[in-house]
């Protein structure tokens, strides 16, 4: 059974994987965003924080009957986070036996963390993505590992004179047709980096502690039908039980946490004396919960109910009311509103053909972070291309026919004529009105004394950004693109 998880969790890998890599081919088999519309803990947090319910969360149904009747089968199986880190695992030195600490108050902080997740989103915030599994591994691997493989490659090619492979492989969608690069990736390195050197203190030591989807698994299986059972009384005490459990499931007196089982079966392999098995009976005699107590969990909801008013000001935000912004087309003007919906999930900052969707960090408030935003300096929003609203799980950026995005106003052009060259130069420079995209052209020019000076058309322009992005003034574009405000629409 054992090979069969390996295989099924690589197999789940490799489909995340390329639903990264291939978004387009795949969304006529299989949703691109598969893995955020099947999460429970997103789905249930987007409904509650926007008060929306969607069809396509429907799939997160599969998951949630799987954990009802099999326990956390999902972070044993399917899990990519789950699957890097026993891949990651497998390098370190194998010590026998390598008996972990159990820590039962670190592992109720997982329940803590899930609880002010709620809590927050019945108040209407949504911020589970900057703590869901799913999010985490999607924007590790698609906005920092991605990213850097192909810088490396590209890089590596080109200096061992094998240019000739990047054109291949950027038509297979290995390599990306342009450099890119993601503001703040480092920090989805770095929370990536850390959660698996934790790996080295304990086996899936995020699952175990922190991990707020598997909070979630772990009280929708509480009346599972799949047990943990043990032969006790041909025990030998080999602990060989306790070092192969990922999730520390048996306590040194070798009593059992079994809510906590991912179904791995690594301790059904390792023991050979008591028969250790996963099946439908139950022996209540040796479990013991760790569940936080109803009391602490009561105590618990209070502070995060009392705590909640300041937690939404160190946001940096009365909800609605943070800096504008330009966010991707279609998005609704209200930012409480977007960013109640919005999964941080970093789906439609991958999908961004110009590379001009990047993560907010902090600098239109904490609880804005990691939504996406288009830095036009980087990639314009493309006339031609509705990518992001056919990715995003939760609608937060809507599915828009072409038509009714080239028409949606993302933001206004307007020109810096302190920067401008015809204006500051007195030279010749139209770059901005050739390559404005609207047909009939957002940017004109007047003539004086010889010289055209552009300036913009307001009721056509669209804030696409493609001026700005080709301006040729170097450093900050003599054109620039400002959000719209209410009575420019
Ligand atoms: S707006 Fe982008 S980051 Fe937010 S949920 Fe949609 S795809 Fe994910
Ligand atoms: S519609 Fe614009 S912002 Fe969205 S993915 Fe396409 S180019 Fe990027």
């Amino acid at each position: 059974m054992i090979y069969l998880r390996r295989i099924v969790q690589l197999l789940f890998l490799a489909l995340f994987l390329f639903l990264m890599l291939y978004p387009e081919p795949a969304k006529n088999v299989i949703p691109a965003n598969l893995f955020f519309i099947s999460n429970p803990l997103l789905v249930i947090t987007t409904i509650i924080a926007s008060r929306t319910l969607q069809l396509a969360f429907l799939a997160s149904g599969l998951i949630i009957i799987a954990s009802i009747f099999l326990g956390r089968v999902f972070c044993g199986w399917a899990c990519p986070l789950g699957t890097t880190m026993d891949l990651f695992h497998r390098l370190k030195k194998p010590r026998k036996p390598d008996i972990q600490p159990i820590l039962p108050p670190l592992r109720r902080v997982k329940y803590f963390v899930l609880l002010t997740i709620i809590i927050a989103a019945i108040f209407g915030a949504n911020i589970a993505g900057w703590l869901d599994p799913i999010t985490i591994a999607f924007k590790s691997f698609a906005l920092s590992l991605y990213p850097a493989v192909d810088y490396i490659l590209k890089g590596l090619f080109n200096k061992v004179g094998l240019k000739s492979f990047i054109s291949p492989l950027n038509d297979i969608g290995i390599l990306d047709t342009h450099s890119i690069l993601f503001h703040n990736s480092i920090i989805f390195f770095l929370i990536l980096t850390v959660i698996l050197l934790l790996t080295f203190y304990q086996t899936r030591f995020w699952c175990r502690n922190l991990c707020p989807l598997g909070a979630l698994l772990t009280l929708l299986s509480k009346w599972r039908i799949l047990n943990l059972s043990t032969g006790r009384h041909l025990c030998t005490k080999c602990q060989r039980c306790q070092s192969s459990c990922k999730t520390g499931v048996f306590n040194s007196d070798f009593s059992l946490n079994d809510e906590e089982c991912i179904q791995c079966f690594s301790c059904v392999k390792e023991c050979s004396k008591t028969g250790i098995s996963i099946g439908f009976s139950k022996d209540k005699s040796v479990r013991i919960s760790i569940l936080p107590s109803r009391r602490g969990l009561l105590v618990a909801s209070g502070l995060a109910v009392l705590s909640a008013p300041l937690l939404k000001r160190s946001f940096g935000l009365r909800l609605g009311q943070s800096l504008p912004r330009l966010r991707p087309p279609g998005v609704s003007r209200s930012e409480g509103e977007f960013l109640s919906k919005c999964q941080r999930c970093g789906e439609c900052m991958k999908a961004c053909p110009t590379n001009g969707l990047q993560p907010l960090l902090a600098e239109s408030g904490l609880y804005a972070m990691f939504s996406p935003v288009l830095v036009p300096r980087i990639g314009n929003c493309r006339y031609y291309c509705n990518a992001c609203g056919q990715v995003c799980p939760s609608h937060a950026i809507p599915d828009m026919d072409l038509a009714d995005k080239q028409e949606w106003k993302i933001g206004r052009a307007y020109f810096d004529t302190t920067r401008c060259i015809p204006y500051v130069n007195k030279e010749h420079c139209l770059t901005c009105e050739e390559f404005c995209p609207v047909p009939e052209k957002a940017i004109e020019h007047y003539v004086k004394d010889g010289l055209e000076y552009p300036y913009v058309v307001k009721e056509r322009c669209i804030g696409c950004g493609l001026c700005e992005k080709v301006c040729p003034v170097q450093g900050l574009a003599a054109i620039r693109v400002s959000p719209p405000k209410d009575a420019e629409l």
